[in-house]
């Protein structure tokens, strides 16, 4: 244990508009200090693990870990293939920003042993990619795909993003139509939330832009819905859409509740009953492990029973297939019943969950409204 890792590569070379994740500017020597660091750490966590498994899932997030030398994510794979293994089916995913890749270095990330991409696309529109903040154009994505595709990569995955202001429901169509055009594997659909502490949290509190109604959100989402699933998009989480066999595993770890070795700074883990999370700053990070200790780590949760119980439901939910009732029941000790037993009955009468055998999960009403289902069971 665990069987998927999570390496946090934390460069932009701008901060987008809408971004509240922590990130710093790209310099050379700081991502080959950083680098090294992460293959420290990777040794540090192991040692602490003990019976660690080979690697079924990594998965290299940002930031934009695009912008990484293929030679650097060489170096993290081998490292945590030599520390781990990986096993020869693993699947292996890289954030690609399409403003930052071409043929030479997606083949090279192939070479490394990268066989999954996922493509930061967000919109096919230059205006509303401006107005994002975004590194790259709508030739960018497209130039992107076909690098991707030439490269030899079967498995691409696109993020789109809805709900943002100037793009409207016949635009929106059109992105999509645009998304499946390329003919991707897979592709998530995120709504944009202007977080408190961003530029675009900002705009929104002082009255400068104005977001779109929850009608206008809520027609957007069910409108890639049916479009994704009418050309044959099995639609597996509440924001994720899979051809038969292509749906992302790595993430499925994680919502069906398995156990995450996060690495890199402000990287999450999730182990035994604990939920930590390394510092999320870069010098901090840097200097810890350059002087042989490990990075300074929160405990974010402590979970008994009854809160993973808790933490399996809110994640479960948002799988289609939802979350086994009596799997649960048998696997930890709590009274089910008496906990959710009322919360579920008040839930399934507002028609936002259903029962499917011995399953629960969200209805059609309730996949837009999921946030309200969450609540009942924090
Ligand atoms: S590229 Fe991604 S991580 Fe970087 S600022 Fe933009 S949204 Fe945030």
């Amino acid at each position: 244990m665990p069987a998927s890792i999570y390496v946090h590569i934390p460069f932009c070379v701008r901060k987008c508009r809408y971004c509240d994740f922590y990130s710093v500017s790209y310099h050379e020597e700081l991502v080959a200090r950083y680098v090294k660091c992460l293959c420290a750490e990777i040794e540090e966590r192991a040692r602490d693990l003990q019976q660690a498994e080979a690697v079924r899932t990594l998965y290299l997030g940002g930031g934009t870990p695009s912008l990484l030398d293929p030679a650097c994510v060489a170096t993290i794979i081998d490292k945590i293939g030599s520390v781990f293994g990986i096993l020869p089916e693993a699947e292996i995913t890289l954030e690609v920003n399409p403003g930052t890749v071409n043929l030479k270095k997606m083949a090279s990330y192939r070479h490394a042993g990268i066989n999954r991409v996922s493509l930061g696309v967000q919109s096919f529109f230059d205006d509303i990619l401006q107005w994002l903040g975004r590194l790259h154009s709508r030739q960018d994505v497209k130039t992107a795909f076909d690098v991707c595709l030439k490269a030899g990569f079967d498995n691409i995955s696109i993020d789109l993003m809805y709900g943002v202001p100037g793009q409207d429901l016949s635009r929106w169509r059109e992105g999509l139509d645009n998304a499946l055009a390329l003919n991707p594997q897979h592709v998530s659909a995120y709504l944009l939330q202007p977080e408190a502490d961003t530029p675009l949290g900002r705009s929104v509190a002082a009255g400068e832009v104005e977001l779109l109604s929850e009608e206008e959100e809520l027609a957007q989402y069910e409108l890639a819905v049916d479009v994704l699933t009418g050309a044959g998009y099995r639609h597996y989480e509440l924001s994720n859409f899979a051809r038969p066999g292509y749906e992302c595993c790595h993430n499925l770890n994680y919502w069906q509740g398995g156990q995450y070795l996060g690495i890199g700074a402000g990287a999450v883990s999730f182990l035994k009953l604990n939920r930590y999370q390394n510092d999320p700053n870069v010098d901090a990070y840097i200097q810890s492990l350059s002087a042989a200790t490990q990075p300074p780590r929160s405990v974010l949760e402590c979970l008994n029973e009854e809160g993973i119980v808790r933490d399996r439901i809110v994640l479960g939910l948002r799988l289609m297939d939802g979350i086994d009732v009596e799997g649960l029941k048998r696997s930890y000790e709590v009274d089910f019943s008496l906990l959710f037993g009322s919360s579920v009955d008040r839930l399934i009468e507002l028609g936002l969950i259903k029962r499917k055998g011995s399953k629960l999960c969200l209805s059609r009403k309730g996949y837009f409204l999921s946030n309200e289902v969450f609540r009942e069971f924090l």
